[in-house]
């Protein structure tokens, strides 16, 4: 399997993984730019902020 360094969109952190796919715990989120790939610290921030959003949507 090929392993190929992956960037944190949001903080830069990086990590390697396998081609095509993610290291553990990262995460991919669409965004205007296309797909950003996030590292686990930031795919947990990311979810508290969806999880917040969908909160507000909800009332
Ligand atoms: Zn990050």
């Amino acid at each position: 399997m090929t392993t190929v360094d992956h960037t944190c969109a949001r903080c830069g952190a990086r990590a390697s993984g396998p081609e095509g796919g993610l290291p553990p715990g990262w995460s991919v989120a669409t965004s205007d730019r296309g797909v950003d790939r996030l590292c686990a610290a930031c795919t947990r921030e990311n979810v508290r902020s969806i999880e917040a959003r969908l909160d507000e949507d909800w009332w």
